[in-house]
């Protein structure tokens, strides 16, 4: 019987994959379609909350300052990957001084902490390679990916099993596993895939390459008792920063191209 349902699983587990941009297998139990749709919902319930407590958005100079960058970026994802304008593109600034964190959801929905402001005083370059990174993650599928993999393992079905089991909690299954899938660690493969899609985006989309390897010297001296959060889910690809110093050359053309620079308004 169990081996039954090991097969079972087995076979389920291979007719599942997809593959990613650059060509890799990806495990995909939940389309991206459904990532997008309960991620739309995990969004909206993780900042109803925290807007009730007046920690969104409210520092409208940050704000226009996060929001300028990614609009440029968001046009730059849309080039590369047309399907993505029809997503309902959001970013938010959340203020939590201590979080050193940014995300994207599947289908867009974006969210940077001013802990990350604060803590690692980014330049607008080292923005944009935050949020470039962020946005590739979502392009690349790989939050459909990590809700997959939630699901699949005993911890994410621990957790999805137990947020629709009790009536009392507000997300259903699928919105619990989109909102874990954002706190789960990115394989360092998907990582690397990132890193060379979120370079490029911010290119592109006017902004140093340079700034994509002192951003990630910068979080790594960020002090304190816990490592920031984006570490954690960010886990570091071998050679992280040779690797992006090896593309800076092949970015720098685009960077330093006098087309104007497409917006995306959010
Ligand atoms: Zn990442």
């Amino acid at each position: 019987m169990k081996r039954i349902c090991i097969l079972t699983l087995v076979s389920v587990l291979l007719v599942a994959c997809a593959t990613s941009p650059t060509g890799r297998r990806q495990l995909m139990l939940v389309s991206e379609e459904q990532a997008i749709s309960a991620s739309k919902t995990a969004y909206a319930q993780t900042l109803k909350p925290l807007a009730e407590e007046g920690k969104v958005d409210n520092d409208p100079a940050l704000k226009q300052r996060v929001s300028r960058i990614t609009e440029r970026l968001v046009a730059q994802a849309v080039k590369m990957r047309p399907a993505t304008a029809k997503w309902e593109w959001s970013i938010k600034v959340i203020d939590d001084p201590e979080v050193v964190n940014a995300w994207c959801m599947a289908g867009g929905k974006m969210a940077i902490y001013t802990g990350l402001i604060e803590k690692v005083h980014p330049t607008d370059d080292e923005i944009a390679q935050v949020m470039g990174h962020e946005i590739a993650h979502a392009v690349a599928n790989h939050q459909a990916e990590k809700m997959s993999i939630a699901m699949a393992t005993s911890v994410g079905v621990i957790a999805v099993g137990a947020a629709s089991d009790r009536p009392g909690l507000a997300m259903s299954g699928a919105a619990a596993a989109a909102a874990l899938a954002i706190t789960l660690p990115n394989s360092r493969t998907a990582e690397s895939e990132a890193d060379r899609i979120g370079i490029e985006l911010a290119a592109k989309a006017g902004y140093d390459p340079h700034a994509a390897v002192t951003l990630w010297e910068k979080m790594g001296k960020v002090g304190g008792k816990t490592p920031p959060q984006f570490l954690s889910t960010h886990p570091s690809p071998a050679n992280r920063q040779q690797m992006l110093r090896q593309l800076v050359p092949q970015m720098l053309p685009y960077y330093q191209s006098k087309e104007p620079r497409p917006v995306f308004k959010l």
